[in-house]
């Protein structure tokens, strides 16, 4: 980047210099000699100037000082004055002394002229008037070409005084040239040629990146394209184009287009420059100035019809060296913020300010002067808009790759998201299952007991009875009622009354064995204990077991030892038949009953008796 800024730097003063000074030329001869073979004559040295600060002077006049022996001399080519009041006057003595070519032409190679008055002199001191000027209508030249010319008959043999009066506003710029009729033509082809490429390029360059305007709605494009056409006028204008072309009866309006198409192609510029190097976001400093300096081209460009074209054009011209250096200033800054488009973007302007730099080489004569030199504007200005085209395109490759990286970042944090959420999801749905097992425990068991409920019981049952008919295995029932619970309640209330329910049931839940083996609360003081797999006598002694044990225990409440004992009716299913859950409560229900009925605290097993009519049901 250093390197690059050491560059444009040097470029710049490289641009200074060559502004401020012009070598002066060796002594000159008195008069241009027209010899046989030579059919162009630039007037280096022959050329006299007069200033004429009022305009005041009559032709005769200025003939009469210029002739005079201490004339002055035009000291620089091409003559340069800038933007001055006065009125020009220029003297060219002329002398056909080989060439068979008589028809000449006196050529100005600066568009911009206001008014030109052409008086040429022969021997005897008759005097022909011709004007011409871009006030005048491009009918009036000689031949309809960009540049001013004039027709002269200089006879071989013979001499002939030429007296040039220029008054422009614009800057006083008369680079003349003696050419034959035939050689002007002839040169003139390649001319048109070479200027054709040049807005045959910018045409290219514009109508496509309009349609990449249209395609991506980029308003960078846009701007460029607004530069591209501005800038591109502008320097047909300066070429004397648009006025041979575009309007040829509207002297005053071509005129007036360049001093309205510079701040133009100025205020394009930097707007396209402010958007391409991202300067809001890159260097808000840097866009600060741009958008002041946006202002005053605007201010400029409203102003520039009211305020004359001398001046318009003076600021205008000042303008560009400001709008290059706060440019390049910018894209440093944007390059700095690592913007790799910005490379480009300075090497654009390179090129143009590399341009300037030859054409006002050119114009101060340290550089020949051909189609190379002379149009090295023109050169650089083409080489620019390539360049900036490609900057374009550049930026937008980055754009791109920028959007893609951010899309496959946000798509890694997006699966990243769903991973952690599904996660979360894994461990909520862990947590939901947990509370149902807990929410299904709890409704299958009894509040007072911790024993598994009626409703559990049902289902339990007939379960184990399908799975005991399959596997061939008995199932049995014990059906455990509370003797006299009711008095417990009565004489010492009910909470006495509970805490022997509790008791109970914890004793019949220590005395399951197997796996499958449960205890359930029945109803109010009723338990059943279901035993899958143990037949009649396993039951018996296992019911027998319990009723003793509970026979034995005391439960401690509020300071007493309360006894009880239980009725228990044992009920198998045998493993050769089914069994249904209904029926064998019933059938155990029954032995219950006639345990009760024979006295209490006892076993009794179901007999036959006791089954439902099992066919009948069937
Ligand atoms: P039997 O020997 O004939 O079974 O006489 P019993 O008094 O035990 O039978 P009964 O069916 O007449 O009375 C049962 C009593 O159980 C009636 C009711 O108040 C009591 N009971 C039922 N559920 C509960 C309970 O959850 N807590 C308490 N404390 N008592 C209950
Ligand atoms: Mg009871
Ligand atoms: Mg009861």
């Amino acid at each position: 980047m250093r390197r690059e800024s050491t560059i444009t730097l040097a470029l710049l003063a490289l641009l200074v210099l060559a502004l401020a000074g012009a070598p002066l030329r060796a002594d000159p001869p008195e008069r241009v000699v027209l010899v046989q073979g030579i059919d162009s004559v630039v007037p280096v040295t022959a050329l006299r100037v007069l200033v004429d600060p009022d305009g005041q002077l009559l032709a005769d006049q200025a003939l009469a000082s210029l002739r005079a022996e201490d004339a002055t001399r035009v000291e620089q080519w091409p003559p340069t004055y800038g933007f001055t009041d006065g009125v020009y006057w220029f003297h060219l003595s002329t002398f056909n002394q080989s060439h068979a070519d008589s028809r000449w032409l006196l050529v100005i190679e600066y568009a911009l002229l206001d008014q030109i008055d052409l008086y040429v002199y022969d021997p005897a001191g008759a005097r022909t008037h011709q004007r011409g000027g871009d006030r005048e209508p491009f009918a009036a030249r000689r031949f309809s070409h960009r540049h001013f010319n004039f027709a002269i008959d200089i006879p071989r043999g013979q001499s002939r005084e030429l007296l040039l009066r220029v008054d422009t506003e614009s800057s006083m710029q008369v680079p003349l040239l003696l050419s034959t009729e035939t050689r002007f033509l002839g040169s003139n082809q390649h001319w048109q040629l070479e200027l054709g490429t040049y807005y045959g390029l910018l045409f290219g360059l514009l109508s496509y990146n309009l349609l990449l305007f249209f395609a991506t709605r980029d308003r960078s494009f846009l701007y460029y394209v607004l530069y591209v056409a501005s800038f591109g006028l502008g320097q047909a204008n300066i070429n004397g184009l648009t006025f041979q072309y575009l309007w040829p009866n509207a002297p005053i309006w071509d005129d007036f287009t360049l001093i309205l198409l510079i701040p133009a192609s100025l205020l394009a510029i930097l707007a396209f420059t402010r958007r391409f190097l991202e300067l809001p976001m890159r260097a808000p400093r840097a866009n600060r100035a741009l958008e002041g300096l946006m202002l005053a081209m605007a201010a400029i460009l409203v102003a520039a019809p009211f305020i004359g074209y001398r001046l318009a054009i003076q600021i205008e011209t000042a303008s560009v060296f400001v709008v290059a250096i706060v440019a390049i200033g910018s894209a440093l800054s944007a390059w700095r913020n690592h913007m790799k488009a910005a490379k480009y973007y300075l090497l654009a302007w390179t090129m143009m300010l590399m341009g300037i730099v030859v054409y006002a080489s050119v114009s101060f004569g340290l550089l020949p002067k051909n189609f190379y030199t002379e149009y090295g504007i023109l050169f650089g200005s083409a080489a620019e808009m390539l360049l900036l085209s490609f900057a374009l395109a550049y930026r937008i490759n980055e754009l791109q790759r920028e959007n893609h990286a951010l899309h496959s970042e946000t798509a890694e944090r997006l699966e990243a998201r769903v991973r952690e959420r599904t996660t979360e999801l894994h461990a909520a749905l862990g947590e939901l299952q947990g509370a149902n097992r807990r929410l299904r425990e709890y409704s299958q068991r009894d509040g007072l007991t911790g024993a598994h409920n009626r409703y559990f019981l049902d289902e339990a049952l007939e379960r184990g009875l399908a799975v005991a008919y399959e596997r061939h295995e008995p199932l049995s029932l014990l059906m455990v009622d509370i003797d006299h619970f009711k008095r417990i309640n009565d004489l010492h209330g009910h909470l006495a009354g509970d805490s022997c329910l509790c008791a109970v049931a914890a004793k019949l839940r220590s005395c399951i064995r197997e796996a499958d083996d449960f205890v359930a609360r029945f109803g109010g003081e009723e338990f059943v204990v279901m035993l899958p797999g143990a037949d009649i006598h396993a039951a018996a002694q296992r019911a027998e077991l319990l009723r003793s044990e509970i026979e034995a225990m005391r439960v401690t409440h509020a300071d007493k030892k309360l006894a009880m004992t239980v009725s228990i009716g044992v009920a198998t299913q045998p493993g050769d038949q089914p069994g249904h859950a209904r029926e064998l409560l019933q059938t155990a229900d029954h032995a219950l009953y006639r345990a009760k009925s024979l006295g209490r605290n006892r076993v009794v097993l179901a007999n036959a008796d006791d089954h439902p009519p099992a066919a009948a049901n069937r």
